[in-house]
């Protein structure tokens, strides 16, 4: 007996290269059979998802969702389940002395998947500046905490940004890369630095080369100093490299972290961003980011097909978690994470962080989410009107 068919949609799963009219069939919380044509009269509950687009759950790699702890913080549900996306990735809203309320009060509360990076900095993002000076930062402190909650915590978060790039320079990213190699996982490292000074340092060009296969890079797409393209607009030779190694490049958009003109300048030479995150947080949600299927839509407005899409909000970020066997595919077998997605044809009009805007005909919006065989509809969206983006008119 299965106990849920989604019956109709169009499936897209990169994880797998299959896109085709399919029906998904879930049983005991995992995926039991994806085929054509699934006979309804098996299945206890039968969802009718005809002209919607049916995508394993969506995983957002960076966003911020230490809800009532930190100010800024996102309810995890109305960042993820509520929103179409199933795996959250909190990038380092706690630090070592901060993190124990996630797993007693935040995790329990959520249905949505959660999984940590731990800022470097002892209190995270409790307090800012974040990282100001050395003592900041307890290296044996952070790998303890990092050991005594695996796998909640899946990296090390460093903002190579702020006041403490003059005076510590990339000795904070050793002491990251550090603390990171310590615990055993990864690094996250936030490159763009809107406070920065003209002319001031930055670490960018500095920190790619001590970055390894598996550590990530987020705001890839950064228009603020420290961004990956020199004053001529030629993309860092040092970020081309990082990218050859294997570093894992992920855009989160954030509310000033964006640029559509350094992101078609850099696409165009040869830079591939492998993740599609928000960087959510409540202002964020109400202006500038909104959510995870409008990132999707930027992205189709910058030209990349759905296939690719999806493969930057699915199994590409699972990879970046060393998760692709368990996360971002509807492969036979695996924990039921589904989203479903409502393709919609109109003058959209996105806005990155530096003013400028695109023009898109398509915008995806949620319309039902599945984790681990649970169903969810999805919030009434973060605009006045829904989930929809803003219109050229
Ligand atoms: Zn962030």
């Amino acid at each position: 007996m299965v106990d849920l068919l989604l019956k109709g949609g169009e499936v897209v799963d990169p994880s797998q290269s299959l896109r085709g009219n399919l029906d998904v069939a879930i049983t005991g919380g995992a995926i039991s059979q994806v085929a054509p044509d699934i006979n309804a009269a098996d299945s206890a509950r039968v969802v009718d998802v005809t002209g919607k687009l049916v995508v394993p759950g969506l995983i957002d790699l960076h966003c911020h969702i230490y809800d009532g702890v930190n100010q800024t913080g996102v309810r995890p549900d109305l960042a993820g389940v509520r929103s179409g996306v199933t795996t959250l990735v909190d990038a380092g809203s706690a630090g070592c002395f901060t993190f124990g309320g996630f797993p007693r009060y935040v995790v329990p509360e959520a249905k949505t998947r959660i999984l940590c990076m731990l800022h470097i900095s002892r209190t995270g993002l409790n307090y800012q500046p974040d990282l100001s000076r050395r003592e900041d930062i307890d290296v044996d402190e952070t790998v303890r905490v990092i050991e005594s909650n695996k796998p909640l915590i899946q990296g090390v978060k460093l903002r190579a940004v702020g006041p403490a790039v003059p005076t510590m320079g990339i000795e904070m990213v050793r002491l990251a890369k550090q603390a990171a190699n310590g615990g055993g996982v990864r690094l996250m490292v936030h490159i763009g630095d809107r406070m920065a000074p003209v002319g001031g340092p930055t670490l960018t060009r500095e920190l790619l080369p001590l970055l390894e296969r598996g550590d990530i890079i987020t705001h890839l797409f950064s228009g603020n100093p420290g961004r990956i393209l020199d004053d001529a607009g030629r993309v860092l030779p040092e970020l081309m490299d990082a990218q050859e190694r294997g570093v894992f490049l992920d855009t989160a958009h954030g509310r000033q972290n964006f640029s559509f003109d350094l992101a078609k300048r850099a696409l165009d030479q040869g830079v591939k961003p492998q993740s599609i995150s928000t960087d959510l947080t409540i202002p964020g949600r109400a202006n500038t980011v909104h959510s995870m299927t409008e990132m999707l839509s930027r992205f189709l407005a910058l030209g990349f097909p759905l296939e690719d899409v999806i493969r930057m909000a699915t199994v590409n970020p699972a990879s970046a978690l060393g998760m692709d066997g368990a996360l971002g595919s509807l492969a036979v077998g695996r924990a039921a994470d589904v989203t479903v997605l409502e393709e919609h044809t109109g003058d959209w009009v996105f806005h990155d962080t530096e003013g400028q805007t695109l023009a898109g005909s398509k915008a995806l919006v949620p319309v039902l989410t599945v984790k681990e065989g649970e169903v969810f509809t999805p919030d009434w969206g973060p605009r006045p009107w829904g989930w929809l983006p803003d219109t050229a008119s």
